[in-house]
C-alpha cells in the first residue's frame, strides 16, 4: 500500500493550503453569516470571491469533483479527499473552489439524468458557479424514510401539478431553482412512487413559509427553507429523470454528498486538534504547561488516534469508489458517514474544553464546529439508519452455524483436530 502523494500534486496541495488559510478564511471572518456564500446577490462579498475563484481556475483546481466531460480535472475521490480536507477549513473554501454541497450533487444528478435543454439551462450556469440551488426532498413529517412522504404531483394537460410541503431545503433563498421529490405513481411498489422536478424559484405557488435557524444561529443564518408548494405547475419536461425514479436519482447524489461532507470533516478536526495543540503549550496551570498534564496529553493522543483512523477510513472509501464497480464503496461510505460524526464530536468538544471559558465562546471557529456536530450526524440520513444499513450488509454475508455450537466452538473444532491428525499423535490403532 502506498500512502505517498505524486509531487506534483502535492505541490497543488500545499498551494491549496496556504491560500486557504491566507486569503479564503478572510471571507469567513468578513462575511460570517450562515449561507452568506450562496448569496449570489451581495456584491461586495461577490466582488471579493470571483478574484479568489480566478486565482483557482488558473490553478486548475476549479470544481474538481467533476469528470473532464464536465469541465473538471478527473482527479477522481482520492485527490478529491486531500483537497477537501484543505478545502474544509473555511466555511468559504467550498464556494471558491466550485465544489459546495448542494450544488454538487445536483450538478451530478442534472449530468447524469438530465435531457440536453436541462444541462443546457441548469447544469451550465450551476457549474460555472453563476447560479445556486436547493435540493428538496425532506417534509415536515418525515426525512429519513422517503416512503412517508407525501408532497405529490399530477399530470393536467401539458402540465405536471405539484403540491405538499418541503422542509429544510438548504439555500433556497438564494437558489435560482429547486429539484423537488414528489409522489407521482402512487399506486407503484414503494421505492418506484417518487419522481424528480426541476423547478425555477419564481414559478408561482411556491412559498418560503420560512428560513430555518440552526441552534443559537440568529435570524440572518437562517437558510433551510421550510416550502409550501401550492398548485405549482411546471411543463412535463421539467421532470428530471423517468417517472417514478425519484429514489434512483435520490442515491445517485446521495453517496458523493456523504462522502464529501466526510472529507471536509477530517479538515474540520485538524483544525481544532491545531488549536488542541496550540493550546497546550501556551497556557500554564498549576506551575506546567497544559500539555505537560496527563490528562491533556491524553486528549490529545487520542484525538489524533480517532482522527488518523477515521481519515484512513475516508480515504479507503475514496479509493474504492476511484478502482471499483460501481456501489463497491457503499458500505465504506455508511461507515465514514457514521464515524464522522462520533469523531467530529469528540475532537471538537476536547478542543472546546481545553480552551475553558473562550471554548465556549463565538469567539474562535470551535463554535462553529460545534453547532456542527448534530447536523452532520443527521443531514444525509441519520447515524442509525447509515448504521442499520451497515449491519445488514454485513450479515447478508454471514451463514448459521452448522450444529449446536458456533463453528468456532473450541471443543469442537479440538476433536476434529485430533481426527485429523490421529496417527501423528498416535492415537489412532
Ligand atoms: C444541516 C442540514 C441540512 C439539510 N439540508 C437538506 C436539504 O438541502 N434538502 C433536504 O431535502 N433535506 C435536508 N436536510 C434534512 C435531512 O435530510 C433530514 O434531516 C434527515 O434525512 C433526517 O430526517 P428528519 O430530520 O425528518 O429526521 P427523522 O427521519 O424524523 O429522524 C429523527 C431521528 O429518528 C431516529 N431514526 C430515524 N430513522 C431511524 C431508523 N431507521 N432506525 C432507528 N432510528 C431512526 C434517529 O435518531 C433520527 O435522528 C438537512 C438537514 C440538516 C441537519
Amino acid at each position: 500500500m502506498d500512502f505517498s502523494v505524486d509531487p506534483e500534486f502535492q505541490a497543488k496541495l500545499e498551494w491549496m493550503n496556504t491560500f486557504v488559510r491566507q486569503e479564503v478564511e478572510v471571507l469567513d471572518l468578513l462575511f460570517p453569516h450562515g449561507g452568506a456564500q450562496f448569496d449570489v446577490h451581495n456584491e461586495k462579498s461577490r466582488a471579493m470571491l470571483r478574484p479568489l475563484q480566478d486565482k483557482v481556475r488558473e490553478q486548475g483546481l476549479w470544481a474538481c469533483h467533476l469528470t473532464p466531460e464536465l469541465g473538471g480535472k478527473g482527479y477522481g475521490q482520492l485527490k478529491l479527499a486531500l483537497m477537501n480536507e484543505i478545502i474544509g477549513r473555511a466555511s468559504w473554501a467550498p464556494v471558491v473552489f466550485g465544489c459546495a454541497a448542494p450544488d454538487t450533487g445536483n450538478a451530478e444528478i442534472l449530468a447524469m439524468f438530465g435531457t440536453d435543454e436541462q444541462k443546457e439551462r441548469y447544469l451550465q450556469p450551476l457549474l460555472d458557479g453563476e447560479i445556486v440551488s436547493t435540493y428538496a426532498m425532506t417534509e415536515p413529517q418525515a426525512g429519513a424514510d422517503p416512503k412517508e412522504f407525501t408532497c405529490k404531483a399530477w399530470r393536467e394537460g401539458d402540465e405536471w401539478v405539484i403540491e405538499g410541503e418541503k422542509w429544510y431545503a438548504s439555500n433556497a433563498r438564494f437558489a435560482s431553482f429547486l429539484i423537488v421529490m414528489a409522489i407521482t405513481e402512487p399506486d407503484a411498489a414503494p421505492h418506484e412512487r417518487l419522481s424528480m422536478f426541476i423547478v425555477p424559484i419564481e414559478t408561482p405557488g411556491i412559498e418560503i413559509i420560512r428560513n430555518v435557524a440552526g441552534m443559537n444561529d440568529t435570524e440572518e443564518d437562517a437558510i433551510h427553507a421550510y416550502l409550501r408548494f401550492d398548485q405549482v405547475r411546471v411543463p412535463l419536461d421539467a421532470m428530471l429523470g423517468g417517472s417514478g425514479q425519484g429514489f434512483k436519482v435520490a442515491q445517485a447524489r446521495l453517496g458523493g454528498g456523504r462522502i464529501h461532507h466526510a472529507m471536509r470533516v477530517v479538515g474540520q478536526c485538524q483544525r481544532a486538534l491545531e488549536m488542541m495543540l496550540e493550546r497546550a503549550v501556551s497556557r500554564r496551570t498549576q506551575g506546567r504547561q497544559l500539555g505537560d498534564h496527563q490528562f491533556v496529553k491524553g486528549m490529545i493522543a487520542d484525538s489524533a488516534i480517532e482522527l488518523e483512523e477515521y481519515r484512513l477510513l475516508v480515504l479507503k472509501a475514496a479509493w474504492t469508489i476511484d478502482t471499483q464497480p460501481h456501489g463497491a464503496a457503499r458500505m465504506l461510505i455508511g461507515m465514514a458517514k457514521v464515524a464522522m460524526a462520533k469523531v467530529y464530536h469528540d475532537i471538537v468538544q476536547r478542543a472546546v474544553h481545553l480552551h475553558g471559558a473562550l471554548g465556549t465562546t463565538h469567539e474562535t471557529p470551535l463554535a462553529k464546529m460545534w453547532m456542527g456536530v448534530p447536523m452532520l450526524a443527521v443531514a444525509d440520513g441519520p447515524t442509525e439508519v447509515h448504521k442499520v444499513q451497515v449491519a445488514n450488509a454485513l450479515l447478508k454475508t454471514a451463514a448459521p452455524a452448522p450444529g449446536l455450537f458456533p463453528t468456532e466452538h473450541i471443543p469442537t473444532k479440538r476433536t476434529a483436530a485430533l481426527h485429523k491428525h490421529d496417527a501423528a499423535l498416535g492415537l489412532s490403532d
